[in-house]
């Protein structure tokens, strides 16, 4: 059977599959160690899966609006307001099964053939896919590691063509964990706004932030780029819930319209039973999610001068998100290796630790470590890489 063209490139998402074969190796009973999940490895906090089973129990087992329940849109309202001081009018959200479907809705509803979007590398491996399955073309704009790995205003500016619609802006970063500060992003922000262009703001990982630094949302920064900022976020990373399925896009109403009616077409509703957990999420205690964000912390520095000691490899300390982002170039080359995506393979076949190679987010010379796995594994994980790379040595 031919296929239609819009999938003839496409291939599964690179996160996705190295997190399903540690899984498929672990239960043939091998002792392979998975540093590839994007998922926190703790579980949903108890208060919300007890709020999502009472709904349940009182009968709230239906549809709900495509675009979600009012409720939960309002909570999501609440929480700008709380956290950012941002006011948002109920038809100015969607809710959406998880902040890639809000993503991939988005870019369905607004790119035409050939429009332009720029997306910062290394990137999140399904922005490229969902730009092209919307017929849109990718432009990509290297963060040169010396920058930690952010575009500069310039290097946005010299990307800009007449077709461009959009620039995705994620912060703070998977893979690199890097943040943009407000006055970075002041100077990005008068770009887009100069060159009317719609920014994507992926804040997916706004809840994990490290050392001090902080989060800002560009669409903080001035009325008028909130009113050229759609911000994508979810309850995923924030209350460990990925498998629930629930986020949501915020921003221009008649945008959040459009994506709506797709929605009603395409997916109804996210989940009733998901939109009640995520409304317990943001209506309800908060400590859990400080207390999963310090764990993070506590791993990250527990095994960031480990993982720099190791023979060749070289790592940026992340301000956020749970990934470590090391350039493992010179490892590469000290034992043998074309690649880092032969290194990487080899280093599963041989050490059995699963990470996801850099050529997925579009930076070959680096490797994605998540540290959403206990400390104790961490720790084994990067003996295993070290002791692969001393064996390997030429
Ligand atoms: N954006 C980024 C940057 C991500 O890493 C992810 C991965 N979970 C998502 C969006 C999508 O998250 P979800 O669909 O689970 O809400
Ligand atoms: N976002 C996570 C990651 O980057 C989960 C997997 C995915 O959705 O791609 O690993």
């Amino acid at each position: 059977m031919e296929l239609a063209r819009r999938v003839s490139n496409l291939t599964p998402s690179t996160t996705l599959a190295i997190t399903a074969k540690a899984k498929a190796m672990k239960a043939e009973g091998i002792d392979v160690i998975g540093l590839g999940a994007g998922e926190p490895d703790f579980n949903t906090p108890q208060e919300i899966i007890e709020a999502a089973y009472r709904s349940m129990l009182d009968g709230q087992t239906k549809y709900t609006p495509a675009g979600g329940m009012v409720s939960l849109k309002q909570a999501v309202i609440d929480k700008f307001q709380r956290d950012q001081q941002l006011t948002y009018k109920t038809n100015e959200v969607i809710i959406t099964n998880g902040a890639k479907h809000a993503l991939y809705t988005l870019f369905q509803v607004l790119l035409n053939k050939d429009d332009e979007v720029i997306i910062s590398a290394p990137y999140w491996v399904s922005y490229p896919e969902q730009v092209k399955l919307a017929e849109g073309k990718p432009v990509f704009v290297e963060g040169k590691e010396a920058n930690r790995f952010k575009i500069t205003p310039e290097q946005l500016e010299d990307a800009i063509t007449p077709r461009t619609k959009a620039f995705i802006l994620n912060s703070p970063s998977n893979p690199t964990g890097m943040i943009y500060t407000r006055e970075e992003l002041e100077k990005i922000g008068e770009v887009c706004l100069a060159h009317h262009i719609l920014i994507v703001s992926d804040e997916i990982y706004e809840k994990l932030i490290y050392g001090g630094s902080k989060h800002v949302s560009i669409a903080e920064l001035s009325p008028e780029l909130k009113a050229q900022t759609i911000i994508i976020n979810g309850v995923s990373k924030s209350h460990s819930m990925t498998g629930w399925r629930i986020g949501y896009a915020a921003g221009n109403a008649e945008i959040i319209k459009a994506m709506t009616s797709l929605a009603s077409h395409s997916t109804s509703n996210p989940s009733t039973t998901s939109q009640f957990a995520a409304l317990a999420a943001y209506n309800g205690d908060q400590a859990p999610v400080e207390k999963m964000r310090q764990a993070f912390e506590e791993r990250l520095d527990a095994v960031f001068e480990q993982l720099n000691a190791i023979d060749g490899v070289t790592c940026l300390k992340p301000q956020g998100a749970f990934y470590l982002f090391p350039n493992v170039k010179e490892a590469a080359k000290l034992t043998g290796f074309e690649t880092v995506d032969e290194f990487v393979a080899a280093l599963l076949e041989e050490a059995k630790v699963a990470v996801v190679p850099g050529s997925g987010f579009g930076f070959e010379d680096c490797i994605r470590l998540s540290y959403a796995t206990s400390l104790d594994l961490l720790k084994k994980a990067l003996n295993r890489i070290d002791q692969f790379i001393a064996a390997h040595k030429k």
